[in-house]
């Protein structure tokens, strides 16, 4: 088994999200949404800032404030919203691949 972590937050949930135009093929990781071809890191959201995310959520703040506080897009918000909602685990997934640490 391959042991992938994302390069920004070292989650382990990488799932895979098509191709690069090189045909390469594009992962993106469900904490912190960070994409990669796995050997090209690009700044992203820092993990920090997708830690105080998680914190900001929980006390019920308005999405618009979340953004405004932390300095997040609401592009890149909504997509992280998104991939919490795909996190949840009801059944497995043949598109996901989860990598056990190592
Ligand atoms: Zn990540």
């Amino acid at each position: 088994m391959n042991s992938l972590k994302c390069p920004q937050c070292r989650g382990v949930y990488i799932v895979k999200n098509g191709h690069a135009h090189t045909g390469k093929q594009r992962y993106l990781c469900r904490a912190c949404t960070y994409q990669s071809t796995l050997n090209h890191i690009r700044p992203s959201i820092s993990a920090e800032k997708v830690e105080l995310v998680d914190r900001l959520l929980s006390e019920r703040i308005s999405h618009r404030g979340i953004c405004r506080v932390v300095g997040v897009s609401r592009t890149w918000f909504r997509r992280y919203l998104q991939s919490l909602i795909q996190t949840v685990p009801h059944r497995s997934d043949p598109q996901e691949v989860v990598f056990s640490k190592g």
